[in-house]
């Protein structure tokens, strides 16, 4: 077995194998950005274009891309389709980086065999005086709330995996700079240094100058 660069908590730890396990099945060396997309087939996830999606109203497109595009980011239908795949729905208006953490998220839901416990209204209308034959409601699949974090934080840590990450940190590298690299948000970069405890070693590294 090769020499893992872990983090130091064993909630890390743990959740990092998982990370490094899902970089395996996409075949992504250590220090290349992964692509969900790319792996999104293989959790049987079906991604479509929010344009695509039949029998909102004008109104709900404009109020979901508008005024609550804040409140939702995407998620993974509640029905699979006939053949064993869920549609996967991502909020246009977050823009590509942001996109890539929620996908990699549901992905990671998949790959830990998440079982979803509810279902969550993430837009179409609500307004109880519309025809319900008209109603057009996104149902996305809702977890746990340990089930949340575990995605999440697994999603994260496989598009920014700590041994690279680390390496990136001792040279001085910006988080925009890092950011940059896997594909991402700046915001997702720091939550990585944050949780892996490399932030102390960060700020010394970038107050050596760059
Ligand atoms: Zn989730």
């Amino acid at each position: 077995m090769r020499n893992l660069l872990l983090p130091a908590s064993e909630k890390r730890k743990q959740f990092e194998l998982r990370a490094l396990g899902l970089r395996d099945s996409a075949g992504v060396a250590e220090d290349q950005a992964l692509d969900p997309f790319a792996l999104a087939s293989f959790a049987r996830l079906l991604v479509i274009d929010f344009d695509r999606i039949e029998g909102l109203s004008p109104e709900s497109r404009t109020h979901l891309l508008g005024a609550a595009a804040d409140e939702w980011s995407g998620g993974a239908c509640s029905r699979p389709l006939p053949n064993g795949w869920r549609l996967v729905i991502l909020n246009p208006a977050h823009g590509l980086k942001r996109n890539r953490a929620t996908l990699m998220e549901e992905v990671a839901h998949v790959f830990l065999g998440h079982q979803a416990n509810r279902l969550a209204v993430i837009g179409g209308e609500t307004d109880a005086s519309s025809n319900p034959a008209t109603r057009a409601r996104i149902l996305a699949r809702d977890y746990n709330q340990a089930d949340e974090e575990a995605a999440y934080a697994v999603g994260a840590a496989a598009l920014v995996p700590f041994g690279f990450l680390q390496r990136l940190v001792k040279r001085g590298r910006s988080s925009h700079e890092i950011a940059r690299h896997f594909r991402i948000s700046r915001q997702l970069v720091e939550y990585r240094i944050k949780v892996t405890h490399l932030w102390p070693e960060y700020k010394r590294a970038s107050a050596g100058g760059r």
